[in-house]
C-alpha cells in the first residue's frame, strides 16, 4: 500500500466510519457485553449511534464545544464506547484514562491537558474530589447518580437522538493520549482524526484479519492506546462485533469465554497469552472458531506461539507500535511466521533500523527502530513539550526509543527498549532474549532481566524470577538449573549471573514490566 493511501480526506471525522455501518447494517450487533457475575447487554450499530447522538447533544447542552478536552474514565462498559464516539463526533478531544489512575495521575492530566470536563464511572468519582480544578470542571457520572455531578444516563434518556457531525478536518485533534509511563512521567501524545484514518487502513484487515461478521475480542481496557487501536477503532471501524468482558483476568475464564462465545479474532497482551499457555488442562478447551490471534505491547514469547499452535491450531502473530503511532511492524495476514520476530513494516510505513547518525544499518545489526516522519501513522507532537518532541527526531526519522535488528528477509527482531539494553564486559545484551529463554523453564512463571552494576564487568545480567506456584525458591540447585537452561538456549555469555526470586514484578497499571524500577534498585544497593 502506498503512503498516500493512509492519508484521510481533508474533511474527516473518525465517527464517519461507524455511521456508515449504522446506515448500511443498523441491526448488526456492534457490542456484546458480559461481566463476571453473568450480567449481559448488547447493542446494535443502529442503537449505538442513536445513543452516541444523545450523549453528544448532552455535551453540547452543557456548554462543551469543539476543541474542548474531556477526560473519560470508564471501565470496560458499552458506555465507554458511546462516550468516546459522542465526544469525537462533536469535535471534543478525548483524554483516555484508565480506571486504575489515582488522584495524582488525574491531577497531572487535568492540569497538563487543560481539561474542561470529566466523564467518570460513578464508583471512581472520589478520586477527582481533591483535584485542584474540581470546582471549575463540568462533571458527568455514568452508571449512578452522584451529588454535584450531572447524571449522564438520565440526561441521555431525555436528549434527542439526532446530531450533526462537527466540521472537523483530518488535522483536528481527536485524542490526547498519555503514554504508559514505563520509563518516566507520562507524555501527552496528540492524535488527529487523520491518524485514526491511517490506523484503520492497516490494522483491522491486514493484522487483526477481521472478516465480515467476525466476533472480535480485544482485551485491552479503555484508557490505553491499545484500547483505541483495537477494541474501539479496529472493531467498530470495520463493522465487526466486539466482545467486551468486565472482570478480573483469569486464564481459565478467558479460555472458557473464547470457547463459549465462538470468538473469531483475539487480541491479547503477551502476559495474558503466557498465562493461558501455562494452564494445565489446555486440551479440555476447543476453539474451532478462532481464526486469528494477535499480540502487542511487549515482546511475545516463542513458548506462547508453540503452545497455541499445538492446542488450537492458530498462530499468534506479533505486532509492534507505540502510543505515539499506530501499528508499525507486524506479522501480517498470509506472511510466513518467524517465531520471535515482530514481522515487517506495515503497509505505507517506512520503518528502518538506523544508527546514531540516522543511516540505515546493514542486515542483522542492532540499531534504533525509526519511522520516516512523513507517515500519517505518526503522532502530531507531545503536547506542550517541543523539546521532547524534538528529542525523538533524527534527520528524516522519528526514533522510537526501541532497538532491534532486521534480517536479510526484512523481518524485525526486538532487542529491547534503548534504556533496558545491558552492556556487560563489552557485550550488548537485550533482556528479552534472556527472559524468553528463562520463561521456557517449567519452574518459571514470569521474569525480568536487567543490568546490575559490577566492578569488573561494568554490568552483569541479573534476573528477577517469579516462580510457578508450588516451586520453592530454596529448592537445591534451582539457580544453577535455571542458569544452565539459559546457557543451553542462548549464547552462554548472556546467562544471568545473579538470580533473585521475588513474589511479583513491578508493573505499570497497564501491566507492563517496569525494568527501570529493578535497575534503580540494583544501582542503589551497590
Ligand atoms: P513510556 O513511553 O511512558 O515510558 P511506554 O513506552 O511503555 O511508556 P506505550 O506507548 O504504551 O508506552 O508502549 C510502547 C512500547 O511498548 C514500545 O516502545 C515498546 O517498547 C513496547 N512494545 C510494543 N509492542 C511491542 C512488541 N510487539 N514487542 C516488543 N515490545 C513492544
Ligand atoms: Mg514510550
Amino acid at each position: 500500500m502506498k503512503r498516500e493511501n493512509l492519508i484521510a480526506p481533508e474533511s474527516y471525522n473518525i465517527v464517519m466510519e461507524m455511521e456508515r455501518y449504522a446506515a448500511e447494517r443498523p441491526g448488526r450487533q456492534a457490542l456484546i457485553w458480559r461481566d463476571e457475575n453473568g450480567a449481559s447487554e448488547e447493542v446494535t450499530y443502529g442503537q449505538l449511534m442513536k445513543n452516541v447522538n444523545k450523549i453528544g447533544n448532552v455535551f453540547k447542552e452543557k456548554g462543551l464545544r469543539k476543541g474542548d478536552k474531556v477526560l473519560v474514565m470508564i471501565p470496560r462498559l458499552i458506555a465507554a464506547y458511546e462516550t468516546y464516539l459522542a465526544a469525537i463526533k462533536t469535535g471534543i478531544v478525548v483524554i483516555p484514562s484508565s480506571e486504575m489512575l489515582k488522584t495524582k495521575d488525574l491531577q497531572y492530566r487535568i492540569t497538563h491537558g487543560e481539561v474542561r470536563a470529566v466523564v467518570s464511572y460513578y464508583p471512581y468519582v472520589d478520586e477527582f474530589k481533591s483535584v485542584r480544578e474540581y470546582d471549575q470542571l463540568t462533571l458527568f457520572s455514568v452508571g449512578g447518580a452522584v451529588k454535584g455531578w450531572h447524571n449522564l444516563d438520565a440526561l441521555k434518556e431525555k436528549a434527542t437522538d439526532e446530531l450533526d457531525m462537527a466540521d472537523t478536518t483530518r488535522d483536528d485533534v481527536a485524542f490526547l493520549s498519555y503514554t504508559s509511563g514505563t520509563t518516566g512521567n507520562p507524555k501527552g501524545v496528540v492524535h488527529t482524526h487523520g491518524w485514526g484514518y491511517a490506523h484503520l487502513q492497516t490494522a483491522p484487515e491486514n493484522w487483526l484479519c477481521i472478516t465480515e461478521g467476525d466476533r472480535v475480542w480485544a482485551t485491552a481496557g479503555p484508557g490505553w492506546q491499545k484500547w483505541i487501536w483495537s477494541p474501539f477503532l479496529s472493531v467498530l471501524g470495520s463493522g465487526a462485533t466486539g466482545f467486551v468482558y468486565l472482570g478480573k483476568f483469569d486464564p481459565k475464564t478467558y479460555l472458557g469465554l473464547l470457547q463459549d462465545l465462538d470468538i473469531n479474532v483475539l487480541c491479547c497482551t503477551p502476559t495474558e497469552y503466557r498465562l493461558m499457555a501455562k494452564v494445565d488442562n489446555l486440551a479440555d478447551y476447543q476453539l474451532p472458531a478462532l481464526h486469528s490471534a494477535v499480540s502487542a505491547g511487549e515482546p511475545l514469547n516463542r513458548e506462547v506461539i508453540d503452545t497455541f499452535r499445538h492446542y488450537f491450531n492458530v498462530t499468534v502473530r506479533d505486532g509492534y507500535g507505540q502510543t505515539e503511532n499506530t501499528l508499525l511492524l507486524g506479522v501480517m495476514k498470509d506472511m510466513d511466521v518467524k517465531p520471535g520476530s515482530m514481522g515487517k513494516p506495515t503497509p505505507g510505513n517506512d520503518v528502518e533500523i538506523i544508527d546514531e547518525d540516522g543511516h540505515p544499518v546493514p542486515p542483522n545489526e542492532i540499531g534504533d527502530i525509526a519511522l520516516k516522519r512523513d507517515s500519517p501513522a505518526l503522532f502530531k507532537e507531545y503536547y506542550k513539550d517541543p523539546e521532547r518532541t524534538k528529542m525523538t527526531q533524527r534527520g528524516d526519522y522519528y526514533v522510537t526509543g526501541d532497538q532491534a535488528s532486521k534480517d536479510e528477509d526484512g523481518y524485525f527482531w526486538f532487542e529491547g527498549r534503548s534504556d533496558d539494553i545491558i552492556i556487560s564486559s563489552g557485550y550488548t545484551i537485550g533482556p528479552f532474549e534472556v527472559e524468553d529463554a528463562l520463561v521456557k523453564h517449567p519452574s518459571v512463571q514470569e521474569c525480568a532481566v536487567v543490568a546490575s552494576p559490577h566492578e569488573v564487568r561494568g554490568n552483569i545480567v541479573k534476573a528477577f524470577v517469579v516462580l510457578q506456584e508450588g516451586v520453592e525458591a530454596g529448592s537445591p540447585d534451582l539457580v544453577k538449573k535455571l542458569q544452565d537452561h539459559v546457557k543451553n538456549l542462548t549464547a552462554p555469555y548472556k546467562y544471568p549471573r545473579v538470580i533473585e526470586f521475588i513474589e511479583a514484578l513491578p508493573k505499570t497499571t497497564s501491566g507492563k514490566i517496569r525494568r527501570i524500577e529493578l535497575r534503580q534498585k540494583e544501582k542503589v544497593e551497590k
